[in-house]
């Protein structure tokens, strides 16, 4: 798969364009040459042809992976790889908007470190899947940076925490997150009033699977580059961003090496002074006015306001960036479509030449020191989040007490089929294990 081709991945160097329009001059001038010399010369020509087409692999494979030039433009198969002590992979899980779709589900970036630890940045609506997908276990997946409270950012934790259990979940969440401008907007309270909120599936799936653990970390959202996570030689900091209020954006160091994860902003006098040359900066470049106008979704008083002040426009993406040069440039929170992100790059390009990558979901960064590697993962739809292979706990079922109308409401006669089912597995496995429905009235004869 060539992303660059689907306009995902823009080396910016004009040095690169060239060589790539010399290579499609070449091509052109073959099938003349085909056509002139007829079928008699055609077996030649093709292995005159291989041999140009090898040599030219090869001189793409020299190149890659210099800095900020196209490399190597393939697959990632997750579950595959090994991480070098000293690299960092990104996944993007989330690349969208508000506006849930299939194709992109909302804001959700993995960075994932050779030293085993995973930091997952934003967690926006339909995202849990992506993570599920990427054949990590759960248990693995325990640390999640909330930038701020919409929920295209923090919508799918509820989702993540609560059904961890039942995705082989055994170890506790980890959040962190910015205080509020009003302390019932925080973090803090907003992780209460989820478990109120979600209060009998914590105590009904809590009991029957088990309950796990949620740590929360709520950190001062006016910080100024502030150590907010500082653990097996990674920090990370955060900077004030400029989204509403109380919205944060993230800065990762680990091994010399930087990211920075805007979550949401416009361009900021932080984010200008603390992300001056990292290594990968994730920043939104948000879909430009008129073309919010044209879906429908404002009217234009309220597109120009959102689209200028509380999100990035492409131009303001490009000078963003053109200020801070990074060595890779990750444009994410826009449509990524064929009739979108041309003209979404064009405005970028108007202010900025960098290296850039437009991103989508599952495309994969793997980052060293010497090189930066942009893939797309191939993920298996069927897929199902993996088991870690740690043992299980279990809820306490007798922590939570059935309604008189539940504990009566089953079918009699299917009391007799579920009564069978466990004197069968408790013959084959030598358990004795009894039904909890123990107010239903004692199972009849199966009538057959
Ligand atoms: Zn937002
Ligand atoms: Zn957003």
């Amino acid at each position: 798969m060539n992303l660059e081709d689907k306009g995902l991945v823009d080396p910016g160097p004009r040095e690169t364009l060239e060589t790539m329009g010399e290579a499609v001059a070449k091509k052109t001038g073959r099938r003349r040459t085909l056509t002139a010399l007829g079928a008699g010369g055609l077996t030649l020509v093709i292995l005159i042809g291989l041999f140009v087409q090898n040599r030219m692999q090869a001189l793409a494979q020299e190149k890659r992976p210099g800095e900020g030039k196209p490399t190597l433009r393939n697959a990632y198969f997750p579950g595959t790889e090994e991480l070098g002590p000293e690299e960092m992979r990104i996944i993007s899980c989330g690349t969208g908007t508000p506006q849930p779709r299939l194709k992109q589900a909302a804001a959700c970036f993995l960075v994932q470190l050779g030293n085993g630890d995973n930091l997952i940045f934003d967690m926006g609506a339909g995202s849990t899947e992506r993570l599920a997908s990427i054949d990590i276990p759960y248990d693995e997946l325990d640390k999640v940076f909330i930038g701020h409270l919409h929920l295209d950012h923090a919508g799918d934790l509820p989702n993540f925490y609560f059904t961890r259990s039942v995705n082989n979940g055994t170890t506790k969440l980890r959040v962190w997150g910015p205080s509020g401008v009003k302390p019932e907007w925080g973090m803090k309270a907003a992780m209460e009033n989820m478990k109120e909120m979600w209060g009998w599936e914590r105590a009904m799936r809590g009991a029957i699977v088990r309950e796990i653990e949620l740590e929360v970390n709520e950190f001062d959202w006016t910080g100024e580059n502030a150590i907010i996570y500082n653990e097996n030689d990674a920090i990370v900091r955060s900077i004030p961003a400029v989204h509403g209020d109380q919205s944060v954006s993230f800065i990762l160091e680990w091994k010399g090496m930087k990211f920075a994860f805007s979550s949401d902003t416009i361009p900021n006098k932080w984010w200008v002074k603390y992300t001056k040359g990292v290594d990968v900066s994730v920043h939104e470049c948000f879909y430009p006015p008129e073309g919010m106008v044209e879906r429908g979704i404002f009217s234009p008083a309220q597109a120009l306001n959102v689209g200028t002040q509380v999100h990035t426009p492409p131009q303001g993406f490009g000078h963003v960036m053109a200020l801070t040069r990074p060595r890779m440039a990750v444009a994410y929170h826009f449509p990524n479509d064929f009739d979108t992100v041309h003209m979404i790059r064009d405005s970028i390009r108007e202010y900025y030449d960098g290296p850039l990558t437009m991103a989508e979901d599952f495309l994969v960064l793997n980052v060293t020191k010497d090189s930066i590697r942009v893939r797309k993962a191939v993920v298996n739809p069927d897929h199902y989040s993996v088991p870690s292979g740690r043992q299980l706990g279990a809820g306490d079922p007798a922590s939570y007490k059935f309604h008189e109308l539940t504990l009566t409401g089953m079918e009699p006669s299917y009391a007799a089929i579920v009564q069978k089912i466990y004197d069968e597995f408790n013959k084959k496995h030598g358990t004795d294990f009894k039904p909890i429905m123990k107010g239903s009235p004692p199972p009849v004869p199966l009538d057959r």
